[in-house]
């Protein structure tokens, strides 16, 4: 290499540059000299590095592939190599590195070496690379975009809702201001519901393509103020499906074409919804048989009533109906039958009422009746005697005559102020005193009711502790027999000695007993004192029992008979049941089947009390009673009404030949026995022959006056 007279000064100046690592190599590649740039880009001193070959500055994956050897060859064969690449620091670390290498030849044209210049580029190359980075992303997110896009479209079209998104600000032509939207995309739920024929209305004008009520409430909706999250109102709106209940939510956007503004319209169509909760509304606070108000909404009603009549100084009154005999039909002919009374009851009681009076149905048989704003206590009478002789009249349902009874409850409000719960419970009182007064007629509450109520209550509470103590027991009234003038057997007859009241008439426990249910209880103690009595006695007499009604709901009752007859080692036969006819009529096929289980066991039944109810003889037919007990109010009577008489005929011809054998009850004189004896009754009943006693005292012999004709 010959040295230029400027060499010194090119050296120097070559090696104070620190940007670039300047040096030459010598033929075969060696270093030949250092400069300040190559130290501080490859971290080698100029004599650690001077005399080694420039290959130590690649990596060995590039120096096994060779590289170094190409780099020259190229630069050899074309005077000039440049590349770009990773380059080893003397520390091992990389770098990258912007190369060129010179050949330098002499004045003969002969190759000397090689200039080689080096500058490291890591932090350009960084960036390029993050910005091919970001490329890459942009593209990798452009196609998340898509895919978010496709996913949206399909949302779009299959979601419930109508969706359209309009163009805003275009302003018509007609110079009013009218914005003129046009319709960049409509799912197909807005097409089917805003668009005839669910015709395609993509690209055109709301005005132009949509009904004018549908493209009025659209325009209106992109007049207000966007807000995704509000819905509108509920406005009903005429469509191609007819009158429909929509709900709308806007919202605003952007396109990203730059295209301007579009509003999203989301549309609802709540119709069904709303007809549904409405539907379910209803159902909450009404019958399903005769869709009357329930008893949740009579109570709203009611305490409507009870405030409006506070603020205008009138009363609210509140009729507590319950229907007579309406079980019994229930029972006798199915519920699809009771059914059919309701419902021609219900629209009968609604026409007697006024059209803000409140018609419920609370349960069962039983309706209630407010009555708004009554200024006088006779209006709440009027309107009680107005449904009873609405009822009264009877329902001819399939071919039958069934006439039910009405009883009615009245409570009105006081000016001191009532709650409904009171009223409620005022008219219950009121109801119960009205059935037992006869049935078929109204009462008014009183305060009097309350104290019976008390009352009532009070002596269930003794009723059941009487249970317990073994306040209950049986009296013994004899039954004579004609044939030998002897006695055949005893009425067992219930009877309380209650600690503090005394002797409590069955007539007050026995119905409260059959309301509360007591009644099965109290059946069963008296069948286990009489069976167990009756057992003790040596004459061989019979035990008369008097089963309730209500126990034939219990389907123990036949169990609880023979279970009596066992633990007493009482014989069947010794037993006798007095049933009355109201047995037969509820529930006739179930209860006919009892009586016959319970005839089965070997004891024997009686038809009690005949005469005073229906009396139908179809009874007589429809089981074998072994007796029927003529009604003491008939024997009472014979002497002066003939009717008495008759009546007594008719049922002891009847039964003989029937072969029922026939006691009279109540049979107090000798005239009346006689008589009795004649009409061909068969056994006799009644204080000539003994009151109801207690066993230890009941009558063995009868006296002289009973056995002397
Ligand atoms: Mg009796």
């Amino acid at each position: 290499m010959t040295a230029p007279s400027s060499d010194l000064i090119y050296r120097l100046l070559v090696q104070s540059v620190v940007d670039y690592a300047i040096y030459l190599l010598d033929t075969d590649g060696n270093v030949v000299n250092w400069n300040a740039g190559a130290e501080r880009a490859k971290g080698y001193r100029a004599d650690e590095i001077v005399g080694r070959n420039f290959a130590v500055f690649y990596s060995e994956a590039d120096r096994a592939a060779g590289l170094p050897q190409k780099a020259l060859a190229t630069a050899r064969a074309e005077s000039r190599f440049e590349a770009e690449g990773w380059r080893l620091r003397k520390d091992g670390t990389r770098f990258w590195t912007n190369v060129v290498i010179d050949a330098i030849h002499d004045d003969d044209g002969k190759l000397v070496g090689f200039a080689k210049i080096t500058r490291d580029i890591t932090e350009r190359h960084q960036q390029q690379l993050k910005l091919v980075e970001a490329k890459e992303l942009a593209e990798q997110y452009s196609q998340q975009m898509a895919t978010v896009s496709h996913f949206l479209d399909s949302v779009i079209s299959n979601m419930p809702d109508s969706v359209l998104a309009l163009a805003t600000g275009a302003k018509g032509d007609d110079g009013a201001g009218t914005n003129r939207h046009e319709i960049l995309l409509a799912n197909g739920h807005a097409r089917h519901l805003f668009a005839t024929g669910g015709a395609d209305i993509k690209g055109r004008l709301v005005r132009d393509c949509l009904g004018a009520e549908v493209a009025e409430y659209i325009e209106r909706l992109a007049a207000m103020p966007a807000n995704g999250h509000a819905p509108s109102d509920d406005s009903l709106v005429q469509t191609p499906l007819g009158p429909r209940t929509l709900r709308s939510r806007t919202a605003l956007g952007s396109r990203p074409d730059g295209g301007g503004d579009y509003l999203l319209v989301i549309t609802e169509d709540v119709t069904d919804e709303l007809a549904a909760y409405a539907q379910i509304h209803h159902m909450a606070q009404h019958d399903g048989l005769t869709n009357l108000p329930n008893r949740t909404f009579f109570h709203q009603r009611l305490e409507a009533a009870i405030r409006d009549s506070s603020e205008d100084g009138t009363h609210a009154a509140i009729l507590c109906l319950d229907l007579d005999n309406f079980k019994n039909i229930n029972d006798a002919f199915g519920h699809g039958f009771g059914d059919k009374i309701l419902l021609m009851l219900a629209g009968r009681l609604k026409k007697c009422l006024r059209e803000h009076d409140t018609l419920a149905r609370l349960g069962g048989d039983e309706f209630a009746v407010v009555l708004p704003r009554v200024r006088r206590v006779d209006e709440a009478q009027h309107a009680a005697r107005r449904l009873i002789d609405a009822v009264a009249p009877p329902f001819a349902i399939d071919g039958h005559s069934f006439t039910v009874g009405l009883s009615i409850g009245i409570a009105v409000s006081s000016q001191e102020g009532s709650s409904a719960e009171q009223l409620l419970r005022f008219g219950d009182m009121a109801l119960y005193e009205a059935k037992r007064n006869g049935r078929n007629r109204y009462e008014l509450f009183h305060p009097d009711l309350e104290a019976a109520s008390r009352v009532r209550r009070q002596m269930e509470i003794d009723l059941r502790r009487a249970l317990h103590r073994g306040e209950l027991q049986m009296h013994y009234q004899p039954i004579i027999e004609k044939e030998g003038c002897r006695i055949s057997g005893y009425e067992a007859l219930i009877r309380w000695q209650h600690p503090v009241k005394g002797q409590v008439p069955p007539m007050e426990f026995i119905p409260l007993a059959e309301e509360t249910g007591l009644i099965h209880e109290l059946g069963a103690r008296a069948l286990n004192l009489a069976c167990q009595e009756a057992a003790t006695w040596t004459n061989g007499a019979t035990v008369a029992v008097n089963l309730s009604p209500v126990q034939f709901k219990n389907s123990e009752l036949v169990k609880a008979v023979a279970l009596a007859l066992e633990d007493a080692g009482l014989p069947a036969r010794r037993l006798e049941l007095e049933i009355t006819e109201s047995v037969l009529l509820a529930n006739t096929e179930g209860n006919i089947r009892t009586l016959q289980a319970l005839k089965d066991l070997g004891v024997r039944i009686s038809l009690d009390d005949f005469g005073t109810g229906y009396s139908s003889l179809s009874y007589l037919r429809s089981f074998p009673f072994d007796k029927i007990k003529i009604d003491k109010s008939f024997v009472r009577d014979m002497g002066e009404s003939r009717e008495a008489m008759a009546i007594i005929r008719a049922i002891t011809g009847l039964s003989s030949s029937l072969l029922i054998e026939i006691t009279a009850e109540g049979v107090e004189t000798e005239e009346q026995f006689r008589q009795l004896q004649v009409e061909g009754c068969s056994h006799f009943q009644g204080y000539l022959f003994g009151r109801p006693v207690a066993a230890e005292h009941r009558v063995e012999e009868l006296d002289t006056r009973a056995t002397a004709q």
